[in-house]
């Protein structure tokens, strides 16, 4: 068993800053990586709002700009999930899906948060048939095709200016009139003659058929206009659905608060949980900002409330 001053389990912005802050302070730092090393930048195509970068970057090569900057200050990657968080006398105990058993005497949460989904009949069955919710994943798939975007906040509109690239036509479909989005990316949406919008609509169902080769296909939606309720079948090739994230906090559940969607909840302006010694950041405890920037300065603040929770702990 190895014991470690400090646990980060998450690895976006949140947990390499956290990290990275952690090991210049000359403690020792092990970060649990997850199936997902990088976080939800990975999965993301150019980020043009972190500071630092005229031209912007590639979302995976700025995670993996920022895991070789933490390693060069002593930080540890594990590529586990964490499965088991307990409190264990005077330490964690860190449990992942190997059955490997790790202790710290500090952790910091930063596992971040995921695509929602609609929920709707046919979504689940056609995931990865037609239905996505990553576009920088699998729009190439979808050259030369029609598509649906769902959503009216900034991924949607990135998502769908992206999708221009490879597909003949994107659709936003919007379940109001209002946007979500920033005014820039929503006006870069408008102006793309590939993208049309259709607001005020649902999606009530996904269909498609088993072709020959005992594949699934999808092959239309239903779609519902939300002021009168009528509904209409479209054809389609591909469905992204972008429609926002949620917390992966269920390690946590009993062991610290939260909100009722499931937001680690962190007291004034500190990172500091209910919970003496673990601290949270990143996307997993912001509902407001939820920004690459914003998860980075709140995993610097998650390292020196650490620090010095830690150093009080001597005294
Ligand atoms: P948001 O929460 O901002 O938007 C989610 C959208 O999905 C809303 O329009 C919402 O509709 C809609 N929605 C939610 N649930 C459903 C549902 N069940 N059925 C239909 N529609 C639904 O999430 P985003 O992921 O777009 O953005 C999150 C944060 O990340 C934001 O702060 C954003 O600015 C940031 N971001 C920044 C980018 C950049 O700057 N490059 C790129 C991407 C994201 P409604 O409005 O009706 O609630």
């Amino acid at each position: 068993m190895s014991h470690h001053k400090v646990a980060i389990i998450g690895s976006g912005p949140a947990g390499f800053t956290a990290a990275l802050y952690a090991s210049r302070a000359n403690l020792d730092v092990t970060m649990f990586e997850g199936h997902q090393p990088g976080g939800q930048l990975t999965i993301t195509t150019e980020v043009e709002n972190y500071p630092g970068f005229e031209h912007g970057i590639q979302g995976p090569e700025l995670m993996d700009v920022m895991r070789k900057q933490v390693h060069r200050f002593g930080a540890k990657s594990v590529y586990e999930t964490v499965t088991a968080l307990k409190q264990a006398n005077h330490h964690f105990l860190l449990t992942t899906e190997r059955g490997t058993e790790y202790h710290a005497d500090a952790v910091i949460l930063a596992m971040g948060a995921s695509a929602k989904l609609l929920g709707t009949k046919g979504e689940s069955e056609y995931m990865g048939y037609g239905v996505s919710a990553c576009a920088t994943c699998d729009g190439f798939f979808f050259r030369n095709q029609d598509v649906i975007v769902v959503g009216g906040g900034d991924t949607a509109m990135e998502e769908a200016n992206y999708l221009t690239r490879f597909c003949k036509s994107v659709m936003i479909v919007h379940r109001r009139e209002e946007f979500r989005a920033s005014k820039i990316m929503l006006d870069r949406a408008r102006k793309n003659e590939k993208i049309s919008f259709a607001l005020n609509t649902t999606i009530d169902e996904f269909k498609g058929e088993t072709l020959e080769t005992g594949m699934k296909k999808m092959t239309s939606v239903v779609l519902r206009d939300t002021r009168d309720n009528t509904s209409r079948e479209i054809p389609i090739d591909g469905v992204f659905v972008a429609i926002g994230h949620q917390p992966n906090s269920s390690l946590v559940k009993g062991l610290v608060e939260m909100d009722e969607s499931g937001y680690v909840l962190t007291q004034g302006k500190s990172t500091y949980t209910n919970a003496d010694g673990i601290f949270a950041c990143g996307d997993l405890q912001d509902t407001v900002y939820r920004q690459a920037v914003t998860a980075a300065g709140s995993g610097c603040m998650a390292a020196i409330d650490a620090e010095r929770w830690l150093e009080g702990k001597k005294g």
